[in-house]
């Protein structure tokens, strides 16, 4: 078997593996890059050079998505739609559910799905999926097995999330006879990583006592994809006696998981709130049956005055200027909840203003989706391969310094297991 890395081997985001045997090939995650261009028209042309993504060939017999993450799929939309595209069944709706509301959020048609530990036959290839604990939902490390090799792709994980039983399990039964490990890195060198990150249960703990001190409403401005998070949220709302006011966009996600352990938009608990341009995305998109499914508990402006000492709102950039928001800024309180590299984008910039000019307090509660560096050599203790090759981490030049048999790539270089 032959592996290159397209993208990946000095960098977070836009990876894409290629991998070869017996003259067939698959290739894992086709990311957009974080230093894509904004201009959507220009990330055609950032598609990997992986023979069939473009034209015909029919050595290439599929595309496996570890993850519903833009950095590892956000490309596969511009490979011919004749390849076959694997992914999670719950992260294609999740993705597919979110399409409406997002230009960018792309969805795949008739996609094969991946499950837990069912291997899939691809060719002369043996995929075995292993569900992790990511900041994604319904994430995947990959098994490839072909040619009497064994490779293991971490695709993005932590230990410290709500899922952290399945690393636990991991670890305690890991696969054996590992030829190659690529194993992400992307809190390497990260403030915080060598020390163990907060988990989503202290989080929660965090959340308690900052709603406790707020007086007004408390808007919280996460992911609504990172499904962890928002349970971390609900949960601390409701020991605190607090409702969560979701969007529309939010409660279709929160229904995609098909998990009824997920807060839901018609919990007694949850409310919905649709901001003015919201109401408008919805009749111009005609998103009807969503709004239908969702309305049980949903709340207008002229309720919001009245619920807000009794509410956490998740925090939608749009809602600024609608005229229910306006009317609840008195004594409210503004958590961040995702990393804090994207504060210094321009949409960050123009929130923080509006914080600052209607004097509202902000703090930040987070923690990574990603591994410690304690968890990653939990990882590779375990799973102990022949060579660990660096993927997805702006440090792979230091993976040496913490793990065995390390072995660095470049970006489209072949090499032989
Ligand atoms: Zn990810």
């Amino acid at each position: 078997m032959r592996i290159r890395i397209h993208r990946g081997t000095k960098e977070i985001g836009g990876t894409c593996i290629e991998m070869e045997a017996q003259g067939k090939r698959i290739a894992l995650d086709v990311g957009l890059p974080l230093d894509a261009p904004d201009d959507p028209e220009e990330h055609k042309s950032l598609l990997p050079r992986v023979p069939g993504f473009r034209e015909p060939d029919e050595s290439l017999l599929g595309v496996l998505i570890s993850h519903p993450h833009m950095d590892h799929y956000g490309l596969a939309k511009y490979i011919r739609p004749d390849v076959p595209v694997y992914i999670g069944e719950a992260a294609h709706r999740i993705m597919k559910a979110a399409s409406a509301y997002f230009p960018d959020g792309s969805s795949f048609t008739a996609p094969h799905f991946i499950a837990d530990r069912t291997p899939v036959e691809i060719g002369p290839f043996r995929v075995t999926p292993f569900l992790v604990d990511h900041s994604a939902f319904d994430a995947y490390s990959l098994l490839v097995e072909a040619d009497g090799k064994r490779v293991f792709y971490s695709g993005d994980f932590r230990a410290h999330g709500r899922k952290s039983a399945l690393f636990e399990a991991m670890v305690a039964r890991p696969p054996k006879d590992i030829d190659v490990l690529l194993m992400e890195g992307t809190t390497i060198g990260r403030t915080g990583s060598a020390e163990g990150f907060a988990t989503e249960k202290e989080l929660e703990q965090e959340f308690v006592q900052t709603f406790k001190g707020t007086k007004g409403i408390h808007f919280v401005w996460t992911s609504s994809q990172n499904i962890d998070r928002i349970v971390t949220i609900f949960r601390a709302a409701k020991r605190t006696g607090r409702v969560l006011i979701v969007d529309l966009y939010t409660a279709v996600v929160l229904e995609a998981t098909g998990r009824d352990s997920i807060p839901q938009a018609s919990w007694p608990e949850v409310r919905l709130y649709t901001p003015f341009s919201q109401v408008l995305a919805i009749k111009k998109k005609e998103l009807f049956q969503d709004l239908g499914r969702h309305k049980v508990n949903r709340v207008f402006p002229e309720h919001l005055p009245d619920l807000a000492s009794r509410a956490v709102m998740l925090f939608r950039p749009m809602a600024r200027n609608d005229k229910g928001v306006e009317s609840v800024l008195d004594g409210a309180g503004f958590t961040y909840s995702m990393w804090e590299g994207y504060l210094k984008e321009k949409g960050s910039i123009r929130v923080i203003k509006w914080l600052e000019g209607h004097g509202i307090p902000r703090c930040t509660i987070h923690t990574s989706g990603h591994a410690s560096v304690a968890d990653l050599k939990r990882l590779a203790a375990a799973l102990a391969p022949r060579t660990l090759v660096p993927i997805h981490s702006f440090e792979t030049g230091r993976f040496g310094e913490f793990f065995e048999n390390v072995f660095r790539r470049d970006d489209g270089q072949w090499w032989e297991v």
